[in-house]
């Protein structure tokens, strides 16, 4: 690592020597301020416990100030520099970070263009920096050669009779428990520490536990041909020397599941760990369920959890006692000592970037860690990101298909019912005459019904129909959606709200109108229609409470429940036999948003909630109501042929340069003057042009622009893209740029690499 040392001015110190000796070195980089490393002088006393992965104080600029940063490394090397500093003292008794996590880290950092120690501080939980659930004890013993001259020594009565104590406890004592036993205050103690002749040790203990109940086990199943096929790939690759990633690409219901755990079976029976990611909310008791009946150890991550049982759970693991971890994105960081498999299920989706710094995919980042530990990386989906299907393609991974469901059973009948055409006499509501029929056969039959909308709210449209006034957010410029059942217009996309109006802001017309749908106003009407059956609303305003989203899906599981309403929240991963129906609502409202990614999305979102029905014997339906049927996302959504899919969108992007064929970073720049803002990312443009023609690196420019979200909270947004088949070049003006021009004061910038927001 480059000393960085030089640009301190402090004078020589005692422990700068000339004859240049070999000394202790660590590189010490930071959460926050600098964002190069430094070196740091390791003194005697401290060799011992300065260890890449832990914490270390140490003094900074010119007033010395101690500050907080991560030992990434530790050489013996000559003294080269006069104006090297000692390390202050260590914070950490144990590694946070492994050298191989240290190593995807630094990687990290350099793919993501962030500073490595930011990308440190969001891998190693807040809870396990901060050691929640342990406290400190002091421990106090007496030395054997203490003791043999016990007799000899001149103490006080009570100090004579506290060290005696103390020398024949079998073991160490805090100063309460010694007072006690020796009916002494703790002065007598002090004195006795003071004189040197008791040890005194300071532990960190913990004092929490979480017991896991015992569960229901179960068996293996008999797999059929295609998993059995699937599996003996991924067995394979346990073994191989360097395996590269295998895509499971299984249609919905065809027992992916089953397969990873299998094979996850087979790396525990080696004594290694397995990591398996699922999206967040595919993070339900139904999965944890299935991974606890099979495996003794396993640690369940989710968002909820309390700092002190994240702590515990992280040491668990680091110390090889869990075998299979679950989570979501985050879990890729999980400390395993022998990591032997990772599998991400449902690679597909979109909660496995991370929208704030650093923003990484787990994706890419298991590719890595995969990679870096020698192992088989599975990506299991039943609609591949093009990204991972184009690099099957090219074989740059391994795939494996299982295109039919389970025990043969088919596909779900997928109808489209075109919205231009449909026509409901009786109601102007959101479900249509085809729909409204199929739904009551349903409940006839016996069945349960899936109803998708990707909105929540009442109404998603508030307008003055005299003057043509729309309810906006004045932070975000963005239309109000009523939430009727708390009676408030809300934005959102901040936390803006104002009561329901009922009459005009502008002209005072008393006649506002409320329009367009969301999943309130859609189970009114469900209620109204279908008033003989229950139904239950699935979306982040009713599933608010921990456990709600539990309850919700018991309710459903047991039958009581026959209609379930929600967002795309209950798209993904239930698996309930008796849904003989699946309603899309409106497969459009994710289709025409300014995202070359929206067919990709319509397709993924369609496929995956038709996935939810037909999975037991009575088959399955569905129907998808949309303005635009002969769209080909939708149109390949309904024949369930990705193939078709890949093929129509594939040859787009290559045309537009657009992932998979080239890389992306987006630039997002905001500020509360939107001259100043375009201004700044007008200049950074100019100087990316100047800087890439300066080293003919070919480099693509689009904008600036102002983002689809062109307010946010006040701010002004604008955003500019650079495309390249090259990342590397693209990072090297980012990077050069990023130095060579100096930030307005109200504007701040971030910087995505591989962006899948394009809002
Ligand atoms: P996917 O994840 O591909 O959508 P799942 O793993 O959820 O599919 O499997 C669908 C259903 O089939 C589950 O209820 C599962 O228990 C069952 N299943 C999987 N494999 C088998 C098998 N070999 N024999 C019988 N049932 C199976
Ligand atoms: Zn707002």
């Amino acid at each position: 690592m480059k000393n960085q040392q030089s640009l301190f001015e402090s004078s020589p110190e005692p422990w700068e020597l000339d004859d240049q000796p070999q000394v202790m070195i660590a590189t010490v980089v930071f959460s926050t301020g600098p964002s190069q490393p430094f070196d740091y002088l390791i003194p005697d006393e401290l060799i011992s416990q300065v260890v890449p992965g832990r914490r270390v104080y140490v003094p900074f600029g010119r007033s010395n100030r101690p500050i907080l940063g991560y030992c990434v490394e530790v050489e013996n090397r000559p003294l080269t520099s006069r104006k090297i500093k000692p390390i202050k003292s260590v914070l950490d008794e144990q590694t946070l970070l492994s050298s191989r996590m240290l190593t995807l880290t630094r990687w990290m950092a350099d793919y993501y263009l962030c500073g490595w120690g930011q990308v440190l501080e969001a891998v190693v939980p807040a809870a396990v920096r901060g050691k929640a659930g342990t406290r400190e004890v002091t421990l106090l013993s007496v030395s054997s050669q203490v003791a043999t001259q016990l007799p000899a020594l001149k103490l006080s009565p009570k100090q004579q009779q506290a060290l005696q104590i103390l020398a024949v406890s079998p073991r160490p004592l805090t100063p309460p428990e010694l007072a006690q036993q020796a009916s002494c205050t703790t002065a007598p103690i002090n004195e006795l520490r003071k004189k040197g002749l008791i040890q005194t040790e300071i532990r960190r203990v913990s004092h929490a536990h979480f017991d896991d109940e015992s569960h229901e086990r179960e068996q293996p199943k008999q797999l059929n041909p295609d998993q059995q096929a699937a599996l003996a790939v991924i067995l394979e690759s346990v073994g191989a020397e360097n395996p590269v990633p295998i895509l499971l690409h299984g249609v919905t219901g065809s027992g992916k599941t089953e397969v990873y755990i299998q094979a996850i079976e087979n790396v525990v029976a080696q004594d290694r760990q397995a990591i398996v990611l699922v999206p967040e909310i595919s993070l339900t008791p139904q999965t944890k369920q299935r991974f606890q009946a099979r495996f003794n150890q396993i640690a369940v991550l989710h968002s909820h959890m309390s700092d002190v049982e994240r702590h515990w759970q992280w040491k668990r693991i680091a110390a090889g006692q869990v075998d299979v971890v679950v989570g979501a994105r985050s879990a890729i960081f999980a400390p395993t000592p022998r990591l032997g498999m990772i599998v991400i299920d449902e690679e597909h989706d979109g909660s496995f970037k991370q929208d704030s710094l650093p923003r990484y995919h787990a994706r890419e980042v298991a590719a890595q860690r995969a990679r870096l530990e020698g192992i088989p990386l599975v990506l299991g989906s039943a609609t591949p990101s093009l990204e991972t299907w184009y690099r099957a393609k090219s074989r740059v991974y391994q795939q494996v298909a299982m295109p039919s469901r389970v025990g043969n059973r088919p596909m779900p009948y997928v109808r489209t019912v075109d919205l231009r055409v449909e026509k409901n006499p009786n109601s102007r509501g959101a479900i249509s005459r085809q729909l409204y029929l199929a739904m009551r056969r349903t409940l006839q039959d016996e069945g349960q019904i899936i109803l998708l909308l990707n909105r929540r709210g009442h109404s998603t449209h508030i307008q003055c129909p005299a003057c043509g006034h729309v309810a906006e957010c004045p932070h975000c410029e963005m239309p109000l959606t009523l939430h009727l059942e708390i009676a408030t217009a809300n934005c959102h996309y901040c936390d803006y709200k104002i009561k329901a109006p009922n009459h005009c802001p502008e002209c005072q017309y008393t006649g506002i109108r409320f329009s367009g749908i969301g999943t309130q106003k859609l189970e009114t009407e469900v209620r109204a229609k279908f008033k003989e059956w229950p139904s239950i609303r699935m979306d982040s305003d009713t599933m608010r409470k921990p456990g709600s989203h539990e309850q919700a899906l018991e309710r459903f599981r047991s039958g009581e429940v026959r209609i379930l309403v929600g967002t795309q929240m209950i798209a993904k991963g239930l698996d309930f036999p008796n849904v003989l129906l699946v309603g899309v609502i409106n497969a459009d409202t994710a289709l025409h948003f300014p995202d070359t990614r929206a067919g990709e999305r319509t397709f993924q979102l369609i496929t995956q909630v038709a996935g939810r029905t037909g999975r037991g014997d009575k088959g399955g339906e569905v129907l998808v109501q949309t303005l635009s049927p002969d769209h080909p996302a939708i149109e390949a959504a309904t024949r369930h042929n990705y193939q078709m899919f890949a093929m129509k969108e594939l040859p787009f992007r290559r045309e537009f340069m657009l992932s998979p064929f080239a890389h992306m970073i987006r630039i997002v720049a905001r500020g509360p003057q939107q001259s100043q803002v375009e201004l700044f990312l007008g200049e950074l443009a100019d100087k990316f042009t100047q800087y890439a023609a300066e080293q003919k690196l070919e480099v693509q420019l689009q904008g600036p622009a102002p983002a689809p979200i062109e307010k946010l909270r006040d701010n002004y947004r604008y955003h500019l893209l650079l495309k390249s088949v090259s990342l590397d070049a693209m990072r090297r003006i980012v990077e050069h740029c990023r130095t060579a021009l100096s930030l307005p004061k109200d504007v701040a910038w971030i910087v995505d690499v591989d962006p899948l927001d394009m809002m």
